[in-house]
Formats: C-alpha cells, sequence, structure tokens
C-alpha cells in the first residue's frame, strides 16, 4: 500500500486534499486518525507536520509526500522532487527596514539576518561572498526588526503584506516555492506503479484548473478569425448548424483570459456564447 504524507493542519492541507480528492484519493475526514486508508485507491494517508515530512519520505515511512519545496531544500533530505502541483506559491525573500538605503548584497555583510530557512540562506550568501551573522528563529521572524533581534529578515513572502505591516521591504527574492509531491529514493515497482498513476490524475486535475470550456456560434465567413482568437488545446471543435453558413465552435479557455476572449469573439459575431464549468482535462 502507498502511503503519502500530508500536512495535518495548515496553508497546504486543505489544497493537499482537495487536490488527493480530485484525484480520487478519498478518507473519511469526520473521524479523522494520523493513518487512514482512502476508499477505492490503493493508498495510506498519513498526516504529519509539514516540517516532518521531507525527513519521513526520505527514510521511506512514507513513500510520497506533499509539501513546499521551501522545506525541502531547507531540510535537505534525499527525496525526488516528483511534481510541482500548482498551490502554496510563496517565495523567500530577504527584506530590511523601509527606512534604511538598500545598496545591493553588500548590504548583508555583517549585519544580524533572523530566519527559519539557515540553510538555503548560508547558501546564497556563501555564494554571493557575504559574511552576515544568521539568527535561525522558528516563530515570528518577521518581528525580529523592530524588536531589536536583528537588522534584516530572510522569510516567506507571499502578498508581501506582512512585511509592509512590519516596515520591511523585499529587497532580494532568493527561491520560488510552491506545493511539490515529493518521493522517497527507491519506491519499488508495484509502488511506483501506483504512483505514476496518482501523479497522472494529478495532472488532469491540475490542467482543468482554472479553465473553462466556452460553446458558440459563429459566421462561418468569420471561423478563420475566430480560430486565430481562441488558445485551443489542438484546435477548436467545430461543428455545422442546421442554420446555413453557421457553425458551432467548442474549445478551452483559461479563466484569466476570458472575458478578453469572449469581447473579441463578440466583436466578430459570434453569439449564444455558453462558459461552462471544467473538472479535469486527460491528455
Ligand atoms: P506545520 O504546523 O505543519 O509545521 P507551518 O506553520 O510550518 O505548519 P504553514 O504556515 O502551514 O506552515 O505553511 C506551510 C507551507 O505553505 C509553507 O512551508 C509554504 O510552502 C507555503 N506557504 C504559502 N504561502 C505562505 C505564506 N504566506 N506564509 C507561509 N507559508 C506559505
Ligand atoms: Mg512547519
Amino acid at each position: 500500500m502507498l502511503r503519502i504524507a500530508v500536512q495535518t493542519k495548515g496553508r497546504l492541507n486543505e489544497q493537499s486534499m482537495d487536490l488527493l480528492r480530485e484525484a480520487g484519493v478519498c478518507v473519511a475526514e469526520d473521524k479523522r486518525k494520523f493513518l487512514m486508508r482512502a476508499k477505492d485507491f490503493p493508498v495510506e494517508l498519513l498526516f504529519l507536520r509539514d516540517d516532518d515530512i521531507p525527513q519521513t519520505v526520505s527514510m521511506g515511512a512514507a513513500d510520497l509526500g506533499i509539501v513546499g519545496l521551501n522545506e525541502v531544500v531547507e531540510r535537505g533530505y534525499d527525496v525526488q522532487v516528483l511534481k510541482k502541483l500548482g498551490f502554496g506559491a510563496c517565495r523567500i525573500s530577504l527584506a530590511i527596514p523601509k527606512t534604511d538605503k538598500y545598496t545591493g548584497l553588500e548590504y548583508f555583510n555583517g549585519k544580524r539576518i533572523a530566519t527559519s530557512y539557515p540553510n538555503i540562506l548560508n547558501e546564497y550568501f556563501a555564494k554571493y561572498n557575504i559574511n552576515a551573522e544568521i539568527h535561525t528563529i522558528t516563530g515570528s521572524v518577521e518581528i525580529s526588526p523592530a524588536a531589536g533581534l536583528a537588522d534584516a529578515i530572510f522569510d516567506i513572502v507571499s502578498s508581501g503584506g506582512t512585511l509592509v505591516s512590519n516596515g520591511l521591504v523585499e529587497v532580494e527574492k532568493v527561491l520560488q516555492s510552491e506545493a511539490v509531491l515529493i518521493g522517497t529514493p527507491n519506491l519499488d515497482a508495484e509502488k511506483m506503479l501506483v504512483a505514476q498513476q496518482l501523479m497522472s490524475r494529478f495532472e488532469s486535475v491540475i490542467t482543468g484548473t482554472g479553465k473553462k470550456y466556452l460553446l458558440l456560434n459563429i459566421p462561418t465567413s468569420a471561423l478563420d478569425e475566430a480560430i486565430g482568437i481562441l488558445p485551443a488545446m489542438r484546435s477548436p471543435t467545430v461543428i455545422p448548424l442546421a442554420q446555413k453558413d453557421w457553425c458551432s465552435m467548442q474549445t478551452v479557455v483559461d479563466e484569466d483570459a476570458l472575458w478578453e476572449v469572449i469581447e473579441k469573439l463578440k466583436a466578430i459575431g459570434a453569439e449564444g456564447i455558453l462558459v461552462l464549468t471544467l473538472d479535469k482535462i486527460v491528455l
């Protein structure tokens, strides 16, 4: 049975569970235990703090894990990063008090930097020959400069709101992170098969995320122009309508570009535009 380590609670828990559920791995969430067997797939979920997931997977106590890339890189355990999962996006950045003038990386020479990511920072400073004092803190790193505990911080940033409210400004983006699927170094053949099946299900879910299905009618004379507007996966499906010189088109569109595409299509005569929710794309 393939065992997957997932964050018990916290920022990655909900989206990890959503992704697994969409991929057909469901557990009875009402009576949650630390180890739970999925209903219709040969998988069990092991719920852990995210700090412990890389080591657990590297030891083989779990075969796979879902965790932030930042944790994987910081902990440095021997695991394979199998797949980016498209959620939990953040970056780890250096930030300084906004009243200070930033002069480039040399600014950090001789400074005290508070962080929960000492290994990533050490490696980064070594690469650029910066000599700074790194202070490892597990709690609220962002308050250290105001509290006089450090001159600057190296911490997770997503919207940047926390930095602003602590009078800090981001000056160097060091690591781009998101949730990833990690695997133990030597998965046996049988488990590898299940893992691959699961990854291909994940791929379908991830590809379908942020996409809409678009159906519309268009005069045949405007068809080529419409095809040019639509960024279809291969090419849009075109079906003639009973009404002469009209056809129906169907395609998949990125949600981000949806309104722009609809407006362009309307401008060339499209009618009866339907936007449908899309669940999964199996490629
Ligand atoms: P645990 O109790 O499991 O140890 P935690 O408090 O260490 O949890 P969370 O705050 O739940 O961790 O964050 C988990 C992961 O979510 C981070 O390691 C990171 O990959 C990702 N993440 C995305 N955006 C943010 C953010 N704004 N702040 C912190 N983590 C973020
Ligand atoms: Mg943690």
